[in-house]
């Protein structure tokens, strides 16, 4: 099976299931797991932070960290392309009394300082208080530059706002960029990663914070049922995303460049090869492609795609070369 659709699918290799296996357990609810408390005093230092917490998933680590940073009736600037606000079930104003006030992005993923600073509202009772504000790097695919991120810094510091990064795939901007990850997180007050997206590890994201924010963070994922029990063998594999697998998002860089080339050679689709940064790749199809009909023939290839024009493809762990070779054969033969 060739699956293009995310880099959400992979399965965990050998020396997860290895880890996962011999795993020493506790109860994480009374802090008693040593493997999740390894990865979260590691994960804490290795990335700048006091504390880090384990979490179920990337949207869970995101609405911990709005609820972390931000009191009922509080308000987060964010863009209209976020995750945390297009793609999270509207789980902050759901879940947190919390209100979005999002932002149209630029075309290259951030979010203009005019237009945030339009939409801080006045401390007036007539308003929600703007508290936070969240970005999101790689956002589809692109890599915020560091000097804009050193100026959000200064803009949040000016504002008396608290930062957020949504970095459910900071790893791969820090291997776009060739800088260590710190370079990214050093701006911000808190940063969520996503451990099961190109980093390989089955289940798992982690919220990186204070300590303060940590432990308020993790009154709510015990609210929000986000207690889990010997969490130690989700939290073995996601060491092992984080120590052995960083070094691997490179080759998906490259197979994504590969895969655009490819496409670009064929009638009717187009890449702007200048677009693709790390390891998404959108193709524009002519109007001459059903994608429907197409994604439903290339299933029964075995070849899994998600129907879109734009179309989304994402390379990670389980695609190689030769992958891209065979789904650009198919492809070719049904546009
Ligand atoms: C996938 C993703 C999330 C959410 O992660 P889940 O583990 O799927 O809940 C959050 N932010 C971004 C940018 C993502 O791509």
């Amino acid at each position: 099976m060739i699956d293009l659709r995310s880099d959400t699918v992979t399965r965990p290799s050998e020396a997860m299931r290895q880890a996962i296996a011999q795993a020493e357990v506790g109860d994480d609810v009374y802090g008693d797991d040593p493997t999740v408390n390894d990865l979260e005093k590691w994960a804490a230092q290795r990335h700048g932070f006091s504390d880090a917490i384990f979490c179920s998933s990337g949207t869970q680590a995101n609405l911990l960290a709005l609820m972390g940073h931000c009191e009922r009736g509080d308000e987060y600037l964010c863009g209209q392309q976020a995750h945390n606000y297009k793609f999270e079930g509207g789980g902050a104003a759901v879940l947190g009394s919390i209100q979005p006030q999002p932002i149209e992005n630029e075309a290259n993923g951030t979010l203009s300082f005019d237009k945030l600073r339009a939409a801080i509202k006045p401390l007036d009772p007539h308003f929600a208080r703007t508290t936070l504000l969240s970005l999101e790097n790689t956002i589809a695919g692109k890599v915020l530059p560091l000097a804009y991120l050193a100026q959000a810094r200064e803009f949040c510091d000016n504002h008396q706002l608290k930062l957020h990064l949504d970095g459910a795939r900071v790893y791969n901007a820090a291997v776009a960029l060739n800088v260590d990850v710190i370079e990214i997180s050093q701006h911000f007050d808190s940063m969520s990663i996503c451990l099961s997206k190109g980093l390989g590890a089955p289940i798992g994201s982690l919220l990186l914070g204070s300590t303060q924010l940590i432990a308020k963070a993790r009154r709510w994922r015990k609210v929000l049922g986000g207690g889990m029990r010997q969490a130690g063998l989700l939290a073995a594999a996601a060491k092992i995303a984080l120590t052995e697998n960083v070094s691997k998002l490179q080759q998906d860089h490259k197979n994504a460049k590969y895969l655009a080339e490819q496409l670009n050679n064929l009638a009717g689709i187009e890449v702007n090869l200048a677009e693709v940064e790390t390891n998404m790749v959108y193709a524009k199809l002519g109007d001459k492609i059903d994608i429907n009909k197409v994604t439903e023939e290339l299933k029964n290839k075995n070849v899994l795609i998600s129907a879109g024009n734009p179309m989304r493809l994402v390379t990670h762990l389980d695609i190689n070369k030769s992958d891209i070779d065979r789904f650009i054969q198919h492809l070719s033969i049904l546009i």
